[in-house]
């Protein structure tokens, strides 16, 4: 497994630096920040070192106060890119993997990427975090916020996973502590701190160098890979109502992931009618002996319930790459197969929402459906990256084997709005997309208030998908705010747990988690709005 090994503790690069402008920016080149310098860590001494200059030095413009820390830099909102950033703090050089026999578990480095995880870990121990599909996704952002991704409904979040983790914390005197956490430490405040990171999202209470892992599961050898797609012309609205019907129904009724349906996991691509295609890709685990017929059913619950003919998929689909040559379902090694899904992409402009469903979508949610991605709506609207993509939810994820703090724990579905765009656009375009995505988030949920609200039907949204339209009360009409609906009712614990170990509020962005304020005492209170 690969260490460290040779890589400087820092390295500091300014804006005369020919590195800066690939450096001030992340994955979303919507956000791109003027910090006075970005640093590269590479040790977690380094780490506590920087981040107890960053926070030690004046700021050179007052508009640039924060400090903030990047991993893979795939933040959806300006987190970590704002242009209100004075120092980016980037773990990236961090980035191995190894077996930590003092703490039993493996140890992964916060800037180890998604990919980097997979290919290190899986060839020397068998085992896998049952993480994304995107590449180039940072354990730092993804792995605190949950992660999940095609072998959850099977083996449940990577958090389900997480032992321990070490953290550069800002004591209330400005000097800086590396903190190793752990689920079983002695210390309350410590255990509170290694919960906070099992969904309480990054950037929030301190700088993360490695997380540590125990009871990691094994990855089936053989999964049985498929990927098709459907021509859009060919639909009409009640075959695309057929169709997540369909879909909705049948993750809904297959829930036990014990049952190799329930392992069974999806990812329904509903592009814009201008993409041309919508899309269908599935895995189930191979090595199990009814993988193969639950993947048959379910083609013949979804696909063979509607009318358009499929066949093979050709046109990228939001952030995944056309998965080619997979119409019939292919038994692949799972790494192969982890591997052709590779959704790191082209690094364009996104703007994204989020939703869990306790339910399949209602008949009225379809039609509203319908009417933006096939242009009843915003009839002039054309960009082949707009969509609503739906993953199947649950199964293994809804038995968690401890308490975490994801707070989602009985979805069947969660759906992922996605809108693209380059960024020489001019502003004009960049409206219409960000209209037509507020708008059909807006109209699909707008019987709980413009918002999947917590309720028989939703369950709020994903705290890495983060979305600021969520703090706003033109958008946001219900009773949840942004923090309910990320947190549900963690939300007062992990504001103890940002008072007790980010009291100067250090990590901040958007939707951080808020401290307590001054009335509301230690108790960490229900949240200020
Ligand atoms: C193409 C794409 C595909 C995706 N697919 C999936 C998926 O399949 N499943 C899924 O669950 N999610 C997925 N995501 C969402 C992803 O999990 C989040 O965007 C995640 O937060 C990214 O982490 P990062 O480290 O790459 O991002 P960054 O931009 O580096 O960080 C994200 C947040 O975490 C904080 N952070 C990062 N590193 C640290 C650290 N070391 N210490 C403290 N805070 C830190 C940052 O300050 C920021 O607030 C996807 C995102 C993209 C862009």
């Amino acid at each position: 497994m690969t260490h460290g090994h040779g890589i400087p503790p820092l390295t500091t690069i300014t804006p005369s630096d020919k590195r800066y402008p690939a450096l001030n920016r992340g994955f979303n080149q919507r956000w791109i920040a003027r910090p006075d310098y970005v640093r590269m860590v590479g040790s977690p001494e380094g780490a506590a070192r920087a981040l107890s200059e960053a926070v030690n030095q004046a700021p050179e413009h007052p508009g640039r106060t924060r400090v903030t820390v990047r991993s893979g830099g795939h933040c959806y909102e300006d987190f970590v890119c704002g242009e209100d950033v004075r120092v980016i703090l980037d773990v990236s050089p961090m980035c191995g993997v190894s077996y930590d026999p003092a703490l039993e578990a493996y140890c992964v480095e916060a800037g180890a990427t998604n990919w980097h995880a997979y290919s290190h870990l899986y060839p020397l121990s068998g085992r896998a975090l049952p993480g994304g599909s995107c590449y180039s996704v940072g354990m730092g952002g993804h792995i605190t916020g949950g992660g999940y991704g095609l072998l959850s409904r099977q083996q449940g979040l990577t958090v389900d996973y997480l032992y321990a983790v070490e953290v550069a914390v800002v004591r209330p005197d400005r000097s800086v502590e590396l903190v190793l956490a752990t689920r079983d430490d002695p210390d309350p405040d410590r255990r509170e701190l290694l919960w906070a990171h099992t969904g309480g999202g990054g950037g929030n209470f301190g700088m993360i160098t490695r997380f540590w892992f125990r009871d990691l599961p094994e990855p089936p050898s053989n999964v049985l890979l498929t990927g098709l797609s459907w021509k859009w012309s060919d639909f009409t609205k009640d075959d695309f109502a057929a169709l997540v019907t369909a879909y909705g129904e049948y993750f809904r009724d297959h829930q036990d992931p014990e049952e190799p349906s329930g392992k069974l996991f999806a990812m329904l691509k509903l592009n814009h009618v201008s993409n041309g295609e919508i899309g269908l890709v599935a895995q189930v685990d191979a090595d199990d002996p009814g993988g193969e017929r639950a993947m048959k059913e379910f083609l013949e619950a979804v696909d063979g319930r509607i009318k358009p003919k499929s066949g093979q998929m050709s046109a990228p689909m939001g952030e995944h790459p056309p998965v080619q040559g997979l119409r019939t379902p292919r038994r692949l090694p799972w790494l192969t197969a982890t591997q052709a899904l590779n959704g790191s992409g082209e690094n364009r402009c996104g703007k994204y929402k989020s939703a869990y469903l306790r339910k399949p979508f209602s008949r009225a949610q379809i039609e509203t459906m319908w009417a933006y991605l096939g242009k009843e709506h915003y009839t002039d609207y054309v960009n082949k990256e707009a969509l609503i993509q739906v993953d199947s939810y649950g199964g293994a994820v809804n038995q968690p084997p401890r308490e975490t703090a994801v707070a989602q724990r009985d979805s069947v579905l969660k759906v992922q709005y996605q809108v693209y765009w380059k960024r020489v656009e001019p502003e004009s375009a960049v409206e219409k997309h960000i209209a037509w995505i507020r708008d059909v988030y807006r109209k699909t949920f707008a019987s709980s208030g413009g918002v999947p609200a917590i309720n028989d039907a939703t369950d709020g949204c994903y705290v890495n998908y983060p979305d600021v339209d969520l703090n706003d009360p033109s958008w946001n009409h219900s009773e949840d705010r942004w923090s309910k609906l990320y947190y549900k009712d963690d939300y007062p614990r992990l504001r103890r747990v940002k008072e007790r170990w980010d009291p100067l509020n250090v990590f901040r962005n958007q939707q951080s988690v808020e401290p307590p304020t001054r009335s509301e005492g230690s108790g960490g209170g229900s949240g200020a709005s």
